[in-house]
């Protein structure tokens, strides 16, 4: 027979009138597993940001919830030390042997300062440890994720209480069907919840280029354009491309982070990607090299960007991409 073990799980779903959304999916099924639901396991608490209800601890009780904790208030505005107040009454008041949440920024921030948190708790300290970007979680509690740039799988075990994320498209849903839960509602008001409250979030600008991950055709940028994106941009228009670009471009501050792509950026794996002015080194080569067609452009014929390529052009890319471009225009205009 397998282990049972208590694990709370970190929802993010916020409609409460459809399924869990689709990583809540992925970390209930994993946490029924490990619960030991369908066994005779009872074990599973959810912990939810959304604010208390009957609806909300129904909802998740129909995952297999024994126990759902939730704030009394809403914490829509709140900083995120209320998410870790809240978070840390829910795991001592519940015991858990494991804490599943989503691997996504806030997540990673929050697991990060929960653990800090029982480390150094007034109720004595703790032994925890923060795993990230999991992939899995098994029987006797090893988690597993890829390290190196996916170059390589590691199983990790966590002396006292592991805090894991867990990387969406990792648990197969139909491994744990939903299974009822008792749904015991515990709800927090925090003192001071809301003394310090965001006023106004204001998003970003929106590109009306393609999404980088998701274009058909990419034109990334490399240290060889020298802080000028006239050639990069108008490729971009000409092919209808998002933009990418290697950590030198971001470091030095001439695209976004956001367009970063490599070992500490984006994956990406367009049908076609244009590398200009890049050398072509492993931590770049880890982000695109499973694009289908590859055109490198560098005025160094032995860079290794061309062991990769499909199409190696050497030469200058402020002379090499106008031509490009106008030869494109042209062939459009036919
Ligand atoms: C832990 C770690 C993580 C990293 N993560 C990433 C990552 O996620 N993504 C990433 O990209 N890098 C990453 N790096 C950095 C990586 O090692 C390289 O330093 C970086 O990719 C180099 O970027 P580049 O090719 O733009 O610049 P360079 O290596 O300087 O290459 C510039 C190229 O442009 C060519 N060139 C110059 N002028 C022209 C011109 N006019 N026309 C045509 N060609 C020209 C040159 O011949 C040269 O080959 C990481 C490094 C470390 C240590």
């Amino acid at each position: 027979m397998t282990t049972a073990y208590r694990v709370l799980v970190i929802c993010g779903t916020t409609d409460f009138n459809a399924e869990p959304n689709g990583v809540d999916r992925e970390l209930l099924t994993l946490a029924r597993l490990r619960a030991g639901l369908g066994q005779g396991g009872t074990q599973l608490g959810v912990l939810t940001f959304a604010q208390a209800s009957d609806g909300v601890a129904q909802f998740y009780a129909k995952q297999g919830a024994a126990r759902v904790f939730a704030p009394a208030q809403s914490l829509v505005d709140a900083l995120p030390a209320a998410h870790v107040n809240l978070a840390v009454q829910a795991i001592n008041d519940f015991g858990p042997d494991l804490v599943l949440a989503p691997h996504d920024t806030d997540s990673v921030e929050l697991m990060g300062r929960i653990a800090v948190r029982l480390a150094n708790s007034e109720l004595g300290s703790r032994s925890v440890g923060v795993v990230t970007g999991a992939h899995d979680v098994d029987e006797s509690l090893n988690i597993r994720k890829n390290v190196l740039a996916g170059e390589y799988d590691s199983t990790v075990r966590v002396q006292g209480l592991p805090l894991v994320t867990l990387r969406p498209n990792s648990v197969d849903t139909a491994a744990a069907p939903a299974a009822a839960g008792e749904g015991m509602l515990t709800s927090y008001t925090l003192p001071g919840y809301d003394a310090v409250r965001m006023t106004e979030v204001t998003e970003k600008p929106r590109s009306t280029r393609p999404n980088l991950e998701e274009a058909s055709i990419v034109v990334a940028a490399g240290r060889g354009i020298g802080g000028d994106l006239t050639p990069i941009e108008s490729l971009a228009d000409a092919l209808g491309a998002a933009i990418g670009s290697t950590r030198a471009v971001t470091d030095a501050g001439w695209l976004d982070h956001s367009t970063q792509i490599g070992q500490t950026g984006k994956s990406v794996s367009p049908e076609l990607y244009v590398s200009a002015g890049i050398s072509g080194a492993l931590q770049q080569k880890v982000g695109m090299d499973t694009s289908k067609t590859i055109v490198a452009i560098n005025k160094d014929a032995d860079a290794p960007v061309f062991e990769i390529a499909d199409f190696g052009i050497v030469g200058d890319l402020f002379t090499v991409i106008p031509q490009a471009v106008q030869e494109i225009q042209r062939r459009k205009e036919n």
